[in-house]
């Protein structure tokens, strides 16, 4: 069930279940990549005592790669890391249909960290490239120096023909683009394995992505509807269809393809607001919630805002917010950076007066500072005051000792009308406004 072999120094743990579903677990330069499925558990332990490593990373938090993390938390005791955006995920017990269950196994509530930008392990160093599409936080792992890529499930096969109605092909295409804009030479995938003709394998399925994506449009604007599409160009009856319960089906490729753009594509995009050279600013989800600790959580970014908040506190704060964009279409927002895919901060407006007036507030997390972030959100934040109905004046204040914050003010083209008393910072501080 497990077959280990060596490919240019990656040891490959080659795990094989039900229906002959290969699975892969990595161990390079003593760091192990994916943690295999809880059904791999027994005969991954023994790998993993003889190889022995420093640190996981994670592709994803789906059960086939995660299944065994919580046995490594527990007797290992070594650091797991995934993407920020599973983080939440990967802290509550996985749930998932039963032929997920049956095939892989479950997955056991574990404790990952957010991975950082880049992975040093025993001798080298490995670029962490945000990758979503099969999932929302998907990552690869690429090394410069050797060119190995590890890609997670963004390959898998180099024709998509059945996907989950989570997946996206769009973002599948855009980040294949990325990753193809690296000079990886050697493939290792967590279903296909070792490819050494890599860069071939994934400009094969990027094309073949795009042939599709042309075929949908061109026969939508014929005026095909989605079933219609698929029936024309993936007609096969795929067995993992009826095995899934629906849950994989050659539709859900087509109608992420014509979501694509519409305001109500997913999710993660029915909630972006605004979208600025780096940033996006979308409504905070409950996921947001461990971001959050890096701002609203920090007493040195809060110090001059009335102290932190107790990270306890910060799911309803962020809820609030969450309904404030609902009831009243203005809000406060996460802001995302775009090359990393992170929640660094959060920008817009409390509206706590019924005279067409709103509060900015901007906070981001200290190591998301010195980049201009601050000016950037501030100026999208106003673009959407201008375009809120019942919004005429937006009016912020400042800490008298911060310096850059009231440059960004200025900046972003607020007026300083004076000083004014604040009951919550407890201190006269600079008024600024600006008419919209
Ligand atoms: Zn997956």
């Amino acid at each position: 069930m497990l077959n280990i072999y060596e490919q240019e120094e990656v040891i490959c743990a080659e795990g094989t279940l039900g229906q002959g579903r290969k699975v892969f677990v990595y161990w390079v330069d003593g760091m192990l990549i994916d943690t295999g499925a809880e059904k791999m558990q027994e005969s991954l332990i023994p790998f993993y005592k003889k190889y022995g490593f420093d640190q996981v990373v994670l592709t994803h938090n789906h059960e086939d790669h995660t299944g065994t993390a919580a046995w490594i938390e527990e007797h290992l005791q070594k650091p797991i890391f995934v993407h920020q955006n599973g983080v939440a995920l990967c802290r509550l017990p996985g749930e998932y249909p039963k032929y997920r269950q049956q095939t892989w196994g479950g997955r056991i509530a574990f404790s990952p960290l957010p991975l950082p930008k880049i992975v040093q392990s025993r001798h080298h160093t490995w670029k962490v490239i945000y990758t979503p599409g099969h999932a929302g936080d998907h990552t690869a792992f690429y090394n410069e120096a050797t060119g190995q890529l590890f890609s997670g499930d963004l390959f898998v096969s180099p024709k998509t023909k059945v996907m989950m109605a989570t997946e996206s092909v769009p973002e599948i295409r855009e980040s294949l683009n990325k990753l193809l804009a690296t000079d990886f030479r050697s493939l290792y995938c967590s279903h296909a394995g070792y490819l050494p003709n890599g860069r071939d394998m994934l400009q094969a399925k990027l094309e073949n992505l795009e042939n599709l994506t042309e075929a949908t449009i061109d026969l939508a604007q014929k005026g095909l509807s989605a079933l219609e599409i698929r029936d024309r160009l993936l007609p096969g009856a795929y067995p993992i269809i009826a095995f899934s319960e629906g849950e994989w089906d050659s539709l859900h490729v087509i109608n992420s393809i014509l979501q694509e753009g519409r305001p109500d594509r997913g999710a993660e995009s029915r909630d972006n607001v605004a979208e600025t050279a780096r940033l996006v600013l979308k409504v905070f989800t409950p996921e947001d919630a461990h971001a959050a600790r890096d701002f609203w959580g920090d007493e040195e970014v809060m110090k001059a805002s009335g102290g932190a908040t107790p990270h306890s506190a910060l799911p309803q704060v962020l809820d609030g917010y969450r309904k404030c964009q609902l009831e009243k279409g203005l809000s406060v927002y996460a802001v995302v950076e775009k090359s990393t895919g992170e929640v660094i901060g959060a920008a817009g407006f409390n509206i706590t007066e019924s005279d067409g007036r709103a509060e900015l507030i901007y906070h981001f997390s200290r190591n998301s500072w010195g980049k201009g972030y601050a000016t950037e959100a501030v100026s999208a934040c106003i673009g959407l005051a201008r375009q809120h109905p019942n919004t005429h004046l937006v009016h912020a204040s400042a800490d008298p000792a911060n310096q850059g914050s009231l440059r960004i003010l200025e900046k972003t083209g607020f007026r300083s009308i004076g000083m004014k008393w604040f009951d919550d910072t407890l201190q006269h501080e600079p008024y600024y406004e600006l008419p919209v």
